[in-house]
């Protein structure tokens, strides 16, 4: 039987939802209530309420005749009122109770419910978050084989995994900064509890180092804490392959087969995302109305131009000055690998046609491709740090009264890059990542369900960033190789001695 593939049927979600939630927008969006002491439950002489799209308003006499007024603007009064009705609901909780029965307007009161829906489709996604990250990781690094292969291939690796993810959050950082892609918007976002973190960027550092070395490994699971759960599990598998033998084995199996099981858990929450995107797209419009589309429309393409430098020209420019290779060759050469991780956004499809191109094509040796090739599409992502660092701002651009300083910045680079390092080759990887980093400075989750919309296409431009860093990472290592000035060899067994 026929059947839309999977993009398709998400955009055909996504536009449902949109033009559903428009539709309300538009047409049950203003609402003016009020009611007489008959009509309110007890104590309560009088209840006005005027709900608006981008302001609302809730007026309460109590039974002594004294009126209090509430104000939850994202306008520009919004310094004598409130930011969001998630500060009226602490603040003042009978308010936003009598508010949410008695005077919300159709298309919020059905924005909220939908809110509720696509949060399970959001929930699912967090609960395979941990394992899948422990899973990649562990299999990823164990997959290595024994600790000898570690060494200096795998530092030379490592630092040009690190130096090129860092390089593409810059860009991220940079356009996010300069384009502004969510400014001007009037977003009734629902932050947190958790405050925006600030301070001295050395105690921030400090306290992210702090928290690699997990005083309690167990406990960052169950939190979760994703940079002690990272930082955990790679010294765990490097240890593993240290002691070798009967145990790394049972280890890597164990990892495997864990891998391929969270694999086919994710692949499935995701064919649910038509219907997540759905409610979410409706949560967001319905509330928010069509404005929030000229905001989306500078985020794509502000994600689409920083990751074109970042594989046009800061990429292509480590090739010929690093690796001493023509760029325009080496793209030629990898042009099917490149092709298929645009159309299937995932790094892990792709990685055959990644190491018989790089192979085959662009004449890379063996050795150092499947080496490089299958750690790199586990954690060497460089167009999905790019994308985190921007999302995220753009997030907190698009809520009131939420500026992320420098401190903050330096929170999500660090912590975009760890989520890259995390995220598996799968589609939408790096979208279920992006929680740790909403998490990290107190931004409300649910606003993923704004980029969750034109997810797809963004995936596809930065699974095709993640494999042509991947091959160039080969291109580097490779030149180092057989420079000979790291002194590895090839044994008589073709095992690589240190
Ligand atoms: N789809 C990406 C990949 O496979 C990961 C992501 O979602 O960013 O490389």
């Amino acid at each position: 039987m026929f059947r839309w593939a999977i993009h398709w049927q998400i955009l055909i979600g996504m536009v449902s939802g949109a033009v559903i939630g428009i539709a309300l927008n538009m047409f049950a969006s203003d609402r003016r209530s009020e009611f007489s002491e008959a009509e309110l439950p007890g104590g309560l002489q009088s209840l006005v309420c005027h709900d608006t799209t981008n302001r609302v308003q809730i007026e309460i006499t109590d039974a002594n005749g004294s009126t209090r007024s509430l104000v939850v603007s994202g306008g520009s009064d919004r310094e004598e009122s409130f930011a969001t009705l998630a500060e009226v609901k602490k603040a003042d909780p009978e308010a936003y109770a009598l508010f949410q029965e008695w005077g919300r307007s159709r298309a919020r009161w059905i924005g909220d419910v939908s809110r509720k829906i696509g949060g399970l489709f959001l929930r699912m996604l967090r609960m395979v978050a941990v394992p899948l990250i422990v899973a990649s990781l562990m299999s990823g690094i164990l997959g290595l084989g024994n600790a000898s292969r570690l060494g200096r291939m795998f530092g030379r690796t490592l630092g040009y995994y690190i130096c090129t993810s860092l390089l593409a959050i810059l860009t991220g950082l940079l356009m996010v900064n300069l384009i502004q892609p969510g400014s001007g918007g009037t977003t009734h976002g629902q932050p947190t509890e958790k405050p925006p973190v600030s301070g001295d960027i050395g105690d921030v550092l400090f306290n992210q180092l702090e928290t690699m070395i997990p005083s309690n490994p167990l406990g960052a699971f169950t939190e979760p804490n994703f940079l002690s759960i990272i930082s955990f599990t790679i010294a765990f598998s490097i240890f593993a392959l240290l002691v070798g033998g009967n145990t790394a084995e049972k280890i890597r199996d164990w990892a495997k087969v864990s891998f391929d099981v969270m694999m086919a858990m994710t692949l499935a929450i995701i064919k649910l995302a038509p219907l997540g995107v759905l409610f979410l797209m409706l949560y967001v419009t319905a509330t928010q109305g069509v404005e929030v589309f000229r905001s989306l429309a500078w985020y794509m393409v502000t994600v689409i131009v920083a990751l074109g430098f970042h594989a046009l020209v800061t990429l292509p420019l480590i090739l010929k000055f690093v690796a001493r290779r023509n760029p325009v060759e080496y793209c030629r050469a990898l042009s099917p690998a490149l092709l298929t991780a645009f159309s299937s956004a995932s790094s892990n499809a792709t990685l055959p046609l990644t190491l018989t191109n790089v192979e085959e094509r662009a004449g890379v040796s063996n050795r150092v491709s499947s080496f490089v090739l299958p750690l790199g599409a586990t954690i060497n992502m460089d167009g999905t740090a790019l994308y985190e660092a921007i999302a995220v701002l753009f997030i907190a651009q698009l809520l009131p009264n939420y500026d992320l300083g420098m401190a903050d910045q330096v929170i999500i680079a660090f912590t975009a890059l760890l989520a890259s390092i995390g995220a598996a080759g799968i589609p939408h990887a790096g979208l279920v990542m992006m929680v740790i980093i909403l998490q990290a400075v107190g931004l409300p989750i649910e606003m993923q369900g704004i980029i969750i919309a034109v997810d797809r296409v963004l995936d596809m431009c930065r699974t095709s960033v993640n494999v042509w860093s991947d091959a160039c990472g080969c291109a580097v290592i490779a030149r180092f190789e057989s420079s000979g000035t790291d002194g590895t060899s090839l044994n008589t067994e073709g095992e690589l001695s240190i």
